[in-house]
């Protein structure tokens, strides 16, 4: 095997790279901080026959506790950048979403506020397609570079398929950069709505433990699976060192000592149980990252 690329580190914990922190090691972690750096990592791993995955703030990841026999890489430096220009913005990949709440919102530019409360990158977000209070990453988003396996191409938000926390990138698939479009507005303003949800967020949500969010997507109907599970009796329910939370049902802590497998035991508890009580079979929303499954109640 020929030598790793700069940037480019062997055997790193993706326990610290996760909001939840659990999982083994990556074989693999570069880290990439301009598109040249990226474009070699990328060129090495498929030389190499090894298999790729992109991780941002690991906010909505749950890696297997072997880890990820591959190359995981995370977007850095100009790959991070945050550029303001008219009435939008030119983001990098990399870049934290509660950064770019900020510098849009001192701009005197709306629209991004919904993302005040998800602590994630802009490419997690395209990826996901994030969203919160009624907006989401698809109304501001003009288009986004993705760097496939021929190179970086730019895709408008209409071809990028996306919908309720989901788009139709491959795994493996890098954004490298996204443009959005907002409005003009009192930066006053602005931050005065960022604070409210901010404060609306705390009361509902745990906020200080380690989670990775909502652990399963709403089913459509009348009720979240944060009430789904609630009535199941699962809020305080734990396995090993995870636990549901007793704040938000939808929600799974790390109490601690939490295994990835302690987190899939609680999932798939939560998923018989809403089968059983509600006929209702949840969908995961948090992205599995290698040896990893949730089996079907
Ligand atoms: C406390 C808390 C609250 C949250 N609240 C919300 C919420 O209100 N709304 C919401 O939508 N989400 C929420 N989340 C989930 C999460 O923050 C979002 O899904 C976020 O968009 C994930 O971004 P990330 O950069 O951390 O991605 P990661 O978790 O690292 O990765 C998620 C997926 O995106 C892919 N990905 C990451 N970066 C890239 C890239 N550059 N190119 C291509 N693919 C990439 C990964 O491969 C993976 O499939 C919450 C999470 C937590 C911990």
């Amino acid at each position: 095997m020929s030598a790793p690329p700069a940037g480019v580190e062997p055997d790193a914990p993706l326990s610290r790279c996760t909001t939840i922190g659990t999982g083994g090691p990556a074989r693999y972690l570069g880290l990439p901080t301009d598109d040249a750096q990226l474009a070699a990592m990328l060129a090495w791993a498929r030389s190499e026959g090894l298999d790729l995955a992109v991780i941002g703030l690991g906010s909505n990841l749950l890696p297997a506790d072997t880890g990820f026999d591959g190359l995981v890489l995370r977007l850095e430096g100009d790959l991070a950048r945050i550029r303001v220009e008219g009435d939008g913005a030119h983001l990098g990949g990399g870049a934290a979403l509660a950064a770019v709440v900020r510098r849009v919102g001192d701009a005197g530019l709306s629209g991004f506020e919904f993302a005040c409360a998800i602590p994630g990158t802009v490419g997690g977000a395209v990826r996901m397609n994030a969203g919160a209070y009624g907006a989401e990453i698809a109304d501001v988003l003009v288009a986004a570079t993705v760097v496939g396996p021929d190179g970086p191409r730019r895709v408008v938000a209409a071809d990028l398929g996306l919908s309720y926390r989901h788009s139709d990138l491959a795994p493996g698939e890098v954004v490298s950069g996204a443009e959005i479009r907002l409005v003009r507005d009192d930066p006053r303003a602005i931050k005065g709505r960022v604070r409210a949800m901010q404060d609306r967020r705390s009361a509902a949500q745990p906020r200080k433990a380690r989670t990775f969010g909502s652990v399963f997507k709403n089913p459509g109907g009348d009720m979240t699976s944060g009430q789904i599970l609630e009535a199941c009796g699962l809020k305080g329910h734990a396995v090993g060192g995870a636990r549901v939370s007793p704040k938000h049902a939808n929600f799974i802590e790390n109490t601690g000592s939490a295994t990835s497998a302690d987190v899939v035991a609680l999932m798939v508890e939560a998923r018989r149980r809403a089968k059983d009580q509600f006929g209702v079979v949840l969908e995961h929303e948090v992205q599995l990252l290698g040896d990893i499954a949730i089996p079907a109640p």
